[in-house]
């Protein structure tokens, strides 16, 4: 039997304590939504207000040659080394929404044809919408099929996969390496979604053609932090963006009338990047500087599993919607109850922060760099408060567009 002494313990000899410690959360809250908003690293505060006193009030425009310039790069490259991706194949800027729209535009030029786009029917509603334009304005066509039919259908009429790692709802891992290693024996293209896996993971992105992924989920940029793409470097001098900006030319404060690429990963921007944001993603990103992501992964399996085993043994009820076998899953736990919604609300009320997706699931995100293994267990009992004393029955449901 496990109990809280155990997840105490386990808090004690954390090879990670000291990252988790540089996290702020508010008292009395237990947070387990890290897969959709990353907690404030508390050092963020003092950097950014120094980038805003510093930089932009007494730089101003001269801070572009101190180091604006090259923050989109820097940081892709900090987020390529969490990736396995080498230095230059990174950067960060845009949203991942739009991220996805250019490299997936940009392999389907690669590949003129082959009418289909591949993707699998639980991608996330901002992907499924971006493949469904891509298609739509090349000519092409998408084909969604179930998560587990994917490898099957690749064949020599697809021109690009184009998967999410890690299932926004159920936690489901595709296998990343099995499926590019597919794609490319076809001949076709891969671009992966790492949004819910970059920063809980190790991940060997160099075995894929192209990439993207959210840098406010488990990277903790901030709210709308910069999303990241990376673009293999066989493929970088045959990328090709769909919007041709300023900021992807060779030589943008050239100001020629004619548009050339950027020779390497630059290429990808379009627009002049956000700074500040830019500068939060960076200073939240030292938390992970010196850490394997190997130990992000050992730990995240351990919170995932001992939640996993909780839920198996205290409570009754809740259908474990994420896959059983660790290999299989990401690093947050989908349970399905008709009452997901008041159970969430009452959660919360408790305390205790996840959140639901339709129908009727509810998420508890297990984030390896700030999360306290004590979390699991409180998490748990607080459930079981919750489920006991009927505290659902007289909960409300947040109100706003997002629940
Ligand atoms: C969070 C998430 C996004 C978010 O896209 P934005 O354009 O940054 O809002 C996109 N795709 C996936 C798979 C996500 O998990």
């Amino acid at each position: 039997m496990l109990d809280r002494d155990h997840f105490e313990r386990l808090d004690l000899d954390d090879p990670l304590a000291a990252v988790t410690a540089r996290f702020h959360l508010p008292d009395g809250v237990v947070y387990l939504d890290g897969n959709s908003l990353g907690p404030l690293p508390a050092h963020v505060s003092r950097a950014l207000a120094r980038v805003v006193d510093e930089e932009w009030g007494e730089g101003l425009i001269r801070s572009w040659n101190r180091g604006w310039w090259e923050l989109a790069g820097e940081v892709g490259d900090v987020i390529g080394g969490m990736i396995g991706a080498p230095a230059g194949t990174v950067i960060a800027g845009d949203t991942t929404t739009a991220a996805l729209f250019k490299t997936t535009m940009a392999a389907l030029r690669l590949r003129p044809s082959r009418p289909v786009i591949l993707t699998d029917s639980g991608n996330f509603p901002t992907d499924l919408y971006v493949l469904e334009a891509a298609a739509g304005l090349s000519g092409a066509s998408l084909e969604v099929v179930g998560p587990h039919e994917v490898e099957g259908r690749i064949g020599d009429d697809v021109a690009v996969v184009a998967l999410t790692h890690v299932d926004y709802r159920t936690g489901r891992r595709h296998d990343l390496a099995a499926i590019s290693e597919a794609a490319h024996r076809a001949g076709s293209l891969v671009v992966w979604d790492l949004s819910h896996s970059a920063g809980a993971m190790e991940i060997d992105i160099a075995c894929a053609d192209m990439a993207v992924g959210c840098g406010y989920k488990y990277l903790n940029g901030g709210p709308g932090a910069p999303a990241f793409t990376y673009v293999s470097r066989d493929l970088l001098p045959e990328f090709t963006n769909p919007i041709s900006g300023w900021w992807g030319h060779r030589e943008p404060f050239a100001m020629r009338t004619d548009f050339e690429p950027a020779p390497g990963i630059e290429r990808t921007q379009v627009g002049t990047p956000p700074v500040i944001s830019l500068a939060a993603l960076r200073s939240a990103l030292e938390v992970f500087e010196g850490v394997p992501t190997r130990l992000l992964r050992e730990k995240s399996e351990r919170l995932v599993g001992d939640f996993v085993r909780l839920v198996d043994e205290r409570l009754d009820g809740f259908q474990l919607v994420t896959p059983r076998r660790p290999e299989e899953r990401g690093s947050h736990v989908a349970l399905s109850h008709p009452r997901a919604r008041e159970i969430m609300a009452a959660l919360i009320s408790e305390g205790v922060i996840g959140d639901v997706r339709p129908p009727h699931l509810l998420r508890f995100g297990l984030a390896p760099a700030f999360q306290r293994h004590v979390d699991v267990w409180d998490a748990v009992e607080a459930i079981r408060r919750v489920m006991d004393n009927d505290l659902w029955r007289s909960a409300v449901a947040p109100s706003g567009p997002v629940t």
